[in-house]
């Protein structure tokens, strides 16, 4: 580890400030622990990209995604939560109490790590999107859709997120096209609807993203598609006959086709990661469901183990179960210790 330690022990450092780190932080702050929050490179995490949020419990109009967020930090401040940029590159997890190097060459110590770095957006694989991302190809589009007015654009993926992006850029753009990679959309019926629905969203099924053209400075001026009427054209062979690609006009194009957990700064720890990142929390003795990972004392929260649910809702109630798990481990780290003490010669 580079650079001393700082001495203090915290009880609670919880990596990550989207709804899942507040609501952990809340219940930590409210048991009195001081937890401490880290904000990484995604402050307030995802809910901080979205518009309006209709189906979180207790917002009958439904509530913006940066004021959610913002309501929440201010609600564990309240209680005396802390927040921190840091970004943890390193966890030593094999010595107690843990250490966490950050990115800036502090470390951190604490009796208790609360993962709750959530999942960063996925690219495509597209010729020329690492020169691209930013100047005019996002995986954002309530960051990035103002910039759209009178274009034409690409919304990439068939999910939920697809949709929304698509429903959004709509209010800007004069077109907006979803291209997915087959001809049966993964998002919910009530989302598809919408998007169907909408004069100015149209689809493109069984179609990939190959490339984009364009430059930093001109933008996204264009982008190659290839179809199969299969579906997965990308798996198909370039021989096929039934491959067919275009080059289409366009001023932007969206990426909303998921996302990979972060929780790359454990692999090498005993914390068990499974093949896509995700963190697989052990059960209890009753086979029951924990936040608590292989290692005592480090638990999960949010999108970091859930690959099926993903939901905000979800995500802070993971939250208030981890502080709560932390909560509990710490009580009886204190009474071993105390046990420990009172027997030692
Ligand atoms: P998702 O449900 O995993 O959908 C990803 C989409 O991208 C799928 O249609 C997938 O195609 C496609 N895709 C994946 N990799 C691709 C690639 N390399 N090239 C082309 N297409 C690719 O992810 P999501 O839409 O981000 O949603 C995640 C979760 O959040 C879901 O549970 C969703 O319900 C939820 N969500 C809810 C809302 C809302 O209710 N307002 C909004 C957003 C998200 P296939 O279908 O062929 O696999």
């Amino acid at each position: 580890m580079s650079g001393p330690p700082d001495a203090t022990v915290h009880d609670v450092v919880i990596v990550g400030s989207g709804v899942a780190g507040l609501s952990a932080a809340v219940y930590a702050a409210r048991a009195d622990l001081e937890p401490l929050v880290l904000e990484g490179p995604e402050p307030g995490g995802q809910l901080t990209l979205t518009t309006d949020i209709e189906n979180y419990l207790g917002f009958p109009e439904g509530i913006g995604g940066m004021e959610l967020i913002g309501n929440g930090k201010e609600q564990a401040e309240r209680f005396g939560a802390e927040f921190t940029h840091g970004t943890v590159e390193n966890a030593t997890l094999a010595e107690r109490p843990f250490e966490l190097e950050l990115s800036d060459g502090t470390t951190l110590r604490t009796r208790t790590l609360i993962v709750a770095s959530g999942a960063s957006a996925r690219w495509v694989g597209a010729d020329g999107e690492d020169e691209l991302m930013g100047y005019g190809l996002s995986t954002c589009a309530t960051c990035d859709g103002a910039f759209h007015r009178g274009d034409d654009v690409l919304v990439i993926g068939g999910g939920d997120s697809a949709m929304e992006e698509a429903l959004f850029l709509a209010k800007f753009a004069d077109s907006v096209t979803i291209v997915h990679r087959r001809e049966e959309l993964r998002a919910s019926a009530i989302m598809a609807d919408r998007a169907r629905d909408h004069d100015a969203i149209e689809f493109r099924w069984n179609t990939e993203l190959e490339a984009l053209h364009g430059s930093r400075e001109a933008g996204v001026t264009g982008a190659t598609l290839v179809s199969h009427p299969d579906g997965h054209p990308s798996d198909k062979a370039d021989a096929d006959d039934d491959l067919a690609r275009e080059t289409v006009d366009v001023g932007g194009v969206f990426y909303a086709i998921g996302h990979t957990p972060n929780t790359e700064f454990l692999a090498g720890t005993d914390v068990e990661r499974d093949e896509r990142g995700y963190l697989r929390p052990r059960s209890d003795a009753a086979g029951r469901a924990t936040t608590e990972t292989q290692v005592a004392g480090v638990f999960v929260a949010g999108d970091g183990a859930d690959p099926r649910y993903r939901q905000a809702i979800t995500a802070a109630g993971t939250g208030s179960m981890a502080a709560l798990d932390a909560e509990a481990y710490l009580e009886t780290l204190a009474h071993t210790d105390a046990a420990t003490v009172e027997g030692s010669p």
